[in-house]
């Protein structure tokens, strides 16, 4: 963080109201809130405000930004501790101030036993509606710490083969084409890649990626078609130009078009801002052939595990993406991989100020940390 972020923080904590009186006003006390040391027997959070400094302006169809808010959290239970992130870009309507106060609102230290989770995340769950990425942050932190107090990765406690992770992409972000070159050379490790789409120029845009590289890609458009014959003569174009799936074509509203579109589209089309949670999956099997499943939209490990058990039940194809994240909130993401058709778990690597150090990427395929819990390490402070 740096000081103009940090008097930023520290104001926005002590204005007190907002955090209903609960935090402490003085500024030079401001950056880490909740109790300074776990009581012995009992569950300590720990949060903290960040913002992500971003490699390359990230432009979409719907806005472009240069820095993404979190929190990162902590829970401490006997002197071991679990991390969590929440994530906030701007399109789902959490923020800094709306995550902060969530968790100055739960008291978890109420619980004894850490390995009672369900009912932990329930009463988290409880305290208010929405706020996912506040709870995804309560959850991956917990799943860390169990993992930890149980010695064992998160992945093998849900049972899964480290050797089974997919391959996952890398997003090149629309922009010049020098830049996007530069991106393409970056991208060197990963067998896929993924182009943002739903501008004016989408053609030019899949054929500069093509002039530097003939690997698979993958197209996401954020919700930026809006003619639905335009977005099935682009599905049949990129699966030419080597696409592997479409996500996203038109806005999430447009069901009708997009279930028309899905059953002719010669590549799979997968549901991302349309579908949040399990419910929405249910209530949309028709009209996606899959779905973009994110700790930060679903509430965090146990939601997502959740989500692909659905999906799969319904027959659909499973990815597993984030947003702009640390290598925290992507390698807790990376533990369910194994059960994934396809991953995009690129966020941490768009960032310049990563605390964490977690999944690697070998071949073009996530290689687990063998750590407990999410197996990351804290390699500066945040
Ligand atoms: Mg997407």
């Amino acid at each position: 963080m740096n000081k103009r972020e940090f008097i930023r923080n520290a104001v926005l904590i002590a204005g007190g109201s907002l955090m209903g009186g609960r935090l402490a006003g003085n500024p030079e006390q401001a950056a880490y809130y909740g109790q300074k040391k776990g009581e012995p027997g009992r569950l300590t959070l720990r949060f903290s405000p960040y913002t992500l400094q971003l490699r390359h302006t990230f432009t979409l169809a719907t806005n472009s930004r240069t820095t993404t808010p979190v929190v990162l959290t902590e829970i401490e239970y006997d002197g071991v501790t679990g991390y969590g992130e929440a994530s906030m870009p701007p399109y789902l309507g959490e923020s800094h101030e709306s995550v902060l106060k969530f968790l100055s609102l739960l008291n978890i230290s109420q619980f004894r036993d850490p390995f009672l989770a369900g009912d932990i995340l329930d009463y988290v769950d409880s305290v208010a509606p929405g706020n996912h990425a506040a709870k995804a942050s309560v959850d991956i932190a917990l799943h860390d710490l169990t993992g930890k107090l149980l010695g064992r990765p998160c992945y093998q406690v849900f049972g899964l083969n480290p050797e089974k992770t997919p391959v996952t992409s890398f997003t090149i972000g629309l922009d010049t084409p020098e830049i996007v070159k530069q991106k393409v050379a970056e991208a060197e490790p990963y067998k896929l890649l993924k182009v943002k789409l739903g501008r004016d120029n989408d053609k030019g845009a899949v054929e500069v990626i093509r002039s530097c590289t003939d690997k698979p890609l993958c197209a996401d458009v954020n919700q930026g078609w809006k003619d639905r014959r335009y977005a099935l003569e682009m599905a049949g174009w990129l699966k030419e130009k080597g696409v592997v799936y479409l996500e996203q074509p038109m806005p999430k509203e447009r069901m009708e078009d997009i279930a028309w579109l899905t059953a002719q589209s010669p590549i799979p089309v997968i549901g991302d801002e349309a579908i949040q949670n399990a419910g929405d999956l249910v209530r949309q099997r028709d009209v996606y052939s899959g779905v973009n499943i994110k700790l930060m939209k679903c509430g965090g490990l146990a939601g997502a595990a959740r989500m692909i058990d659905v999906a799969r039940a319904l027959g659909m194809k499973v990815m597993l993406g984030c947003m702009t994240e640390t290598s925290c909130a992507v390698t807790a993401a990376a533990q369910l991989s194994p059960l994934a058709d396809w991953c995009d778990l690129d966020g941490n690597l768009l960032i310049s100020n990563d605390p964490f150090e977690g999944l690697k990427i070998v071949d073009g395929r996530i290689i687990l940390p063998g750590g407990p819990g999410i197996g990351v390490k804290k390699v500066r402070p945040a």
